[in-house]
């Protein structure tokens, strides 16, 4: 049994994304509730001596500099979820590296290091858009975590590696990837890397679910801090699309710190950048 995980939160503001969503700039009312978002995870994370990766959005880094700096500050890993939360299959190498480059300059700024990692936005690297994997190691990138190895309606790569490995990029170089877990439960994969997953499934179905890849193999997981804001998350805006939308965010969402908890209480707890230092067996090329 392994009894570790790499724990990993996307930060990116809800507020500011999906104000963005239905056409609003919601920037001035964000910074209080992503501060206390992400103190209540770094509390609990201190007391159970636990460290994780934040994937930080440079949109909401400029907005919120001073949040990623505590983040850094506690001891944990900065890396990269691109600037501007575009999906990358939707842009071109040109678009892609103008975004990196912009999202590494400004959390190289707050940290005072400059990221060795990045998940895109809603897991968006598929296999048409392996180029992007040359685009972040010229950017000083060198391990990705984007690949979600399941088929999903919006994003998996169905028949990608469960474990850790790397993958050949067109130019012909390597870079490592650490896919996100999911469950192999005869010959169908699973999801349950955590956000919506961990919102929606109860306590004990993750608990079995996440013994069980351990059993195999390192879990990567994933959260948001809009996961963990003590209060209803809502734009107050009177579309329906919006209410349909703010609703589902909503679901099962008072029980995730609970959820947490029980995780970092039970695994230690590692960044992706201590995974790799500490022991990965020799890495499969796929
Ligand atoms: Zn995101």
């Amino acid at each position: 049994m392994n009894s570790r995980v790499v724990l990993t939160f996307d930060l990116e503001d809800w507020f500011q994304l999906t104000g963005r969503r239905f056409g609003i700039s919601a920037g001035r009312v964000t910074r209080g509730r992503l501060k206390s978002q992400v103190s209540n995870i770094l509390d609990l994370l201190e007391l159970h001596d636990a460290r994780a990766t934040f994937f930080v959005l440079g949109m909401t880094a400029e907005l919120c500099p001073e949040v990623i700096a505590e983040v850094a500050e506690r001891g944990h890993e900065i890396a990269s979820h691109g600037f501007g939360h575009q999906l990358v299959r939707s842009l071109d190498p040109d678009l892609f590296r103008v975004d990196i480059e912009r999202s590494v300059e400004i959390l190289h700024q707050i940290s005072g290091r400059r990221p060795t990692g990045y998940r895109a936005p809603e897991f968006s690297i598929d296999r048409s858009s392996f180029w992007a994997f040359d685009v972040l190691l010229d950017c000083g990138v060198t391990y990705d975590s984007s690949v979600f190895p399941f088929q999903g309606q919006r994003y998996g790569i169905a028949d990608a590696p469960l474990g850790v490995h790397r993958v050949r990029t067109p130019s012909g170089r390597q870079i490592t990837e650490i896919p996100l877990a999911v469950v192999d439960l005869w010959g169908k994969r699973l999801p349950i890397a955590g956000g919506g997953y961990w919102r929606l499934l109860p306590g004990p179905v993750l608990d079995w679910a996440v013994s069980r890849v351990a059993s195999e193999r390192t879990p990567m997981l994933y959260f948001h801090p809009y996961e963990f804001d003590s209060r209803t998350l809502n734009l107050s805006l009177r579309s329906r699309a919006s209410s349909i939308f703010t609703l589902k965010q909503n679901l099962g969402r008072a029980s995730i710190m609970g959820k947490l908890r029980r995780l970092v209480s039970t695994y230690r707890c590692v960044t992706a950048e201590q995974f790799l230092e500490l022991g990965v067996p020799a890495l499969a090329a796929e």
